[in-house]
């Protein structure tokens, strides 16, 4: 018997073990292995085993072909032992690693690893033992009356001993903390036979210290109810399509995804919901936790090495059948898979931003695919592909336009920003009407959410005499000055410095601070509501684990007034006594050179809208823009997504964009400008090569001549990335389009094969690319 491995030295290859006859049986695909491998031992993963050639299964990676080499099975090295008492991966879960692998162009290795945790894949990861004091049970009599203590024990340690009794027990560290008392006298204690010690395996709970309050299903309003036959009649089928639900901010979609998993739960099955990684907030854990107590595990980088530990372990036990997390989530060992959520599918961060650069919501879908479970895809907001996808029939399609409780849209008012600059005669931070209506909510005791996407005080630091700009020589890009910790930062590589006493151009002391981020707008805050306790919540706050829950506790809780954020705040919270919500700068993502520029700021401006209104009283949103007249900003005001989609999707067929061709970014990067110009030239010319004889995809001028040939491959010169420089590497980019994206695969392959690149140049393949930059 032989198994196929991949080994964790990433060397995007398959290698073939002799399987000895004491592990038979037990080397199954997703085992992992010890082996030998040179000089070394390494651990790996069993993808597949076979008695020989003949019993090979169709693979869609390809491996070198071992098996038809000369070499004889015989003299192949065997397994030499197995890590862990299962699997760590199922049969579906490693098909569906083998196939992002071979989508996505990246090694088996590298997509294996982003399945498993890291805590899981170290070796020697255990359950952490504890030790747990239990009360000697002859020591508590029938009639509840205590046994007299054991006459050797001191005044202390009885006393201790009733305290201990009290309690009926429990873990040592927690009731040494409760009663102050050390371990040593536990020990005592128990040399005298009043209680047992013994070493338990403890849970590291991440929920723990939370007050989960316990929730039941809510009857549901009449477009929540179709949605859920929907749902329900897809989680019954044998091989359900996704579904889209189109639902806008306070629809009630949680809880449809609610009554879905204790649908598919009530069928013995488990499910998955992936949320992004901003949204995975104590708030949105709450509400699944509240609804399914301890059958729900939360899976999140912020939590420590040992409470992913166990959340992994309880998931693939089955005593968690309702998983939370972030795009990795999508992987977690869910066995009997019901139901996939994808909430806000249209999320960037669903996208990896390093290899394999998968699209958590597309894995989503591909899983429920391969494992035949539901999958629904949430939004107010649809990416274009998933709305063309319903459009089209792939996905079932169900809409919640309405508000739950029927409360009615925050009023949209639009600034136009350059009235306000001419009247002031310079840029204005605020507008008259902004700051009006702050004061007036202010002074009715209701709170605001002013929303602008850029930390830092000041987005540069110029000298007015000379015209020098602080800029980070790395990345070719304008220092943001942040006035907490009077330094300057690079926003790309994160690089710092002081600020300069003086221009290092011509001497002059008087610096002029351009542009403004979130910490010049709460400092004008200050200045213009003194009387407001005003919270300010972007990265540079937030790194320090928990001061996120801080904030927002303070905030829901009334102790602040206005809360400034960055998109940290766009998202899925919910304070009811919110009335306004103001957008600063909505132009400032619309301007990006990017084709998604138009969605992404609408998208925005939705969300954000989203924050006004959800109690009682009406909310308003103000957006101050210097572009009223863009269809984003425009169909911001209605939040009407459909309308917003028919102009979109015209722009985006008449431009050859997705939804209507799929789109592969290549990044060429490295330190010498010349080499990357070159070898990124180099490789878009052979691109071009393996792809001649077909007229680009990208539909010209619709109408005129014969539409592009289904195999057609558009393929870009090479050009400095829009982000040209980064950390001191020079970015060139090459960009392919077609209709299917196999057609891009196919000789992408071939010429990552051929090409040679040199060492000190870098090649990063986005399949399905979001981020063009
Ligand atoms: P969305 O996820 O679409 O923004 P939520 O699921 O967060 O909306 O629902 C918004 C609020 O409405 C929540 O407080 C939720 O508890 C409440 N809600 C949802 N469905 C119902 C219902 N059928 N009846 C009453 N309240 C509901
Ligand atoms: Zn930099």
């Amino acid at each position: 018997m032989i198994a196929r491995v991949t080994v964790d030295a990433a060397v995007n290859r398959l290698f073939d073990y002799l399987v000895p006859e004491p592990l038979r049986g037990r080397v199954v695909p997703g085992t992992r292995v010890r082996v030998p491998f040179g000089p070394r031992t390494v651990t790996g993963y069993v993808v597949e085993v076979g008695e020989d050639r003949s019993n090979r299964s169709d693979r869609t990676y390809d491996p070198p072909d071992l098996f038809g080499l000369d070499v004889a099975p015989r003299q192949l090295k065997s397994v030499l032992s197995i890590v862990g008492e299962h699997p760590f991966l199922t049969e579906p879960l490693l098909k569906l690693l083998q196939w992002l692998a071979d989508y996505y162009c990246a090694p088996l290795e590298a997509a294996i690893r982003s399945a498993l945790p890291a805590p899981v894949r170290a070796t020697g990861a255990r359950q952490k033992a504890q030790l747990f004091v239990e009360v000697v049970a002859s020591q508590i009599c029938q009639t509840g009356q205590p046994r007299p203590t054991p006459p050797t024990l001191t005044r202390r340690q009885a006393e201790l001993l009733a305290r201990i009794r009290q309690v009926k027990g429990g873990w040592a560290a927690t009731l040494c903390r409760e009663f102050k008392c050390t371990p040593e006298l536990l020990r005592k204690l128990a040399a005298a036979g009043a209680i047992i010690l013994e070493s338990r395996p403890m849970r590291r709970d991440p929920m723990a210290n939370r007050a989960v309050l316990p929730t039941q299903p809510l009857p549901l309003m009449p477009e929540q109810a179709t949605a859920m036959e929907q749902v329900k009649a897809l989680c019954d089928s044998p091989d359900p399509r996704p579904l889209l639900l189109l639902g806008v901010t306070n629809s009630g979609k949680t809880e449809v995804y609610l009554q879905g998993i204790a649908h598919v739960l009530a069928q013995g099955r488990g499910a998955i919901v992936l949320v992004p990684e901003i949204a995975l907030t104590p708030q949105t854990v709450q509400r699944f936790a509240g609804r399914f107590g301890p059958q729900v595990a939360v899976l999140h980088s912020a939590l420590s090495d040992g409470e992913r530990y166990d959340e992994w372990h309880r998931i693939r036990t089955g005593e968690a059948r309702v998983v939370v997390g972030p795009r990795s989530a999508v992987f977690a060992p869910v066995t009997r898979l019901g139901l996939i959520v994808v909430d806000e599918e249209h999320e960037p961060s669903y996208k990896q931003d390093e290899a394999p650069r998968y699209n958590a919501r597309d894995v989503a879908v591909m899983r429920g695919r391969i494992e035949h479970c539901a999958v629904i895809l949430g939004s107010a907001t649809p990416a274009m592909e998933s709305w063309h996808n319903a459009q089209r029939g792939k996905y079932a399609l169900a809409r919640m336009l309405r508000r739950v409780d029927d409360r009615p849209r925050p009023t949209v008012r639009i600034v136009d920003m350059r009235i306000e600059m001419a009247r002031a005669g310079h840029v204005q931070v605020f507008s008259a009407a902004l700051l009006d209506a702050i004061q007036d909510r202010l002074s009715q005791g209701e709170q605001v959410i002013l929303f602008l996407n850029r930390r830092g005080y000041a987005t540069s630091l110029q000298c007015p005499c000379c015209g020098y700009v602080a800029t980070c020589e790395a990345c070719d890009v304008a220092f943001t000055y942040h006035q907490a910790d009077t330094c300057l930062r690079c926003h790309t590589c994160g690089d710092f410095q002081q600020v300069p006493a003086v221009c290092p151009g011509c001497s002059d002391p008087a610096f002029k601070y351009a542009g403004f981020g979130t910490q010049r707008v709460e400092a004008i805050l200050h200045k213009c509501f003194p009387k407001a306790q005003v919270a300010r919540m972007d990265a540079d706050v937030t790194a320090r684990r928990h001061s996120h829950d801080e904030i927002l506790g303070a905030f829901r809780t009334g102790r602040t007034d206005i809360l400034i954020g960055t998109q940290m705040i766009a998202k899925g919270l919910h304070f009811p006594s919110v009335t306004l919500v103001g957008v600063l700068a909505a132009d400032m993502s619309l301007h990006r050179p990017d084709f998604r520029a138009g969605e992404r700021t609408f998208q925005l401006l939705a969300q954000v809208s989203g924050r006004a209104g959800r109690g009682d009283i009406p909310g308003e949103v103000i957006i101050q823009t210097y572009t009223p007249a863009h269809p984003a900003v425009v169909a911001a005001e209605t939040a009407d997504f459909e309308a917003f989609s028919v102009a979109e999707l015209a722009d985006r067929r008449s431009g050859g964009f997705p939804p209507f061709a799929r789109l592969v970014c290549l990044t060429l990067r490295g330190a010498s400008a010349e080499k990357v110009a070159f070898v990124a030239g180099k490789l878009a010319e052979r691109l071009k090569e393996l792809t001649r004889g077909a007229r680009p995809a990208a539909v010209e001028n619709s109408g005129a001549g014969a539409p592009a040939p289904a195999s057609a491959v558009d393929v870009s010169d090479a050009i400095p990335s829009p982000r040209a420089k980064a950390k001191g590497e020079f970015r060139y980019q090459i960009l392919l389009r077609s209709v299917a994206v196999q057609n891009i695969l196919d000789p992408l392959r071939r010429a990552m094969a051929d090409a040679k690149l040199p060492a000190d140049v870098l090649l990063a393949v986005d399949v399905d690319a979001v981020n063009i930059m």
